[in-house]
């Protein structure tokens, strides 16, 4: 069995999020990836997050129909903010200890964990993919690889190294972090605010499903 998680706000979720989560089940051979988004502390959310039921309910909506993509509302059941490192544990409880479960991000959301609850542990805990993602101030992929490098000396103060035979980070002690160059969209949920709020079409950026959901509720006016 081979499993991946992949977390986020999902506010709302879109094409980038779909062609990131299909492109590492091909490459890392995954049976499926569960997105799962994450509950946010009351006097910590921005008011422009919208509701955990519309965030999840506009997951099941741009997933229906696709194979090997699931949804677990694991962190929006727990009570309190959630940290990746509770999921984690809760996974691991739930499948074979053969199975092998990874935890998917984004470059961008790598290179805050150190920000992260238990972030060390984590590491131990359980084997990385990070994606590529296009970035205003990045002008290819191998200068966000460049930066995930520096990032590990300068913040991951385990002595992580890259493996070019594996494509990935391994450290004595810790899981790998695999570096995985997918083709990623360069679309992000605030962009798609941003179009709502501006009262363009955001057709392109999500499924039409998503699109009419956030027509019909009104979300991010
Ligand atoms: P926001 O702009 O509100 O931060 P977002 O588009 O970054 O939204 P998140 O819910 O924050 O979406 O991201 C969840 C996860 O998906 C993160 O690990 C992020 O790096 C990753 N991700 C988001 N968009 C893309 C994309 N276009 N390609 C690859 N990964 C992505
Ligand atoms: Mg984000």
């Amino acid at each position: 069995m081979r499993i991946g998680l992949f977390g986020g706000t999902f506010n709302p979720i879109h094409r980038g999020h779909l062609r990131a989560a299909s492109e590492v089940i091909k490459i890392f051979n995954l049976d499926h990836i569960f997105l799962i988004p994450a509950a946010l502390p009351p006097h910590k959310t921005p008011v422009t997050v919208v509701s955990a039921d519309d965030r999840l309910e506009m997951i099941k909506l741009a997933i229906s129909g696709i194979s090997g993509i699931t949804v677990s509302d694991v962190e929006l059941q727990r009570s309190g903010p959630s940290y990746t490192i509770d999921t984690v544990c809760h996974f691991k409880g739930t499948y074979p200890a053969d199975a092998l479960i990874y935890l998917i991000m984004g470059l961008d959301a790598f290179l805050e964990i150190d920000s992260w609850k238990s972030y060390l542990e984590l590491l131990e805990q359980i084997p990385m993919i990070v994606m590529a993602r296009p970035h205003e101030r990045r002008q290819s992929t191998q200068q966000g690889w460049k930066i995930l490098e520096d990032y590990f000396k300068s913040k991951i103060s385990v002595d992580y190294r890259f493996s070019g035979s594996q494509n990935c980070f391994i450290s004595a002690g810790m899981q790998p972090v695999h570096i995985c160059d997918v083709k990623a969209l360069n679309i992000s949920s605030t962009k798609i605010r941003q179009e709502v709020k501006q009262k363009q079409t955001i057709e392109n950026w999500v499924p039409t499903e998503v699109a009419e959901y956030i027509k019909h509720k009104g979300l991010y006016k």
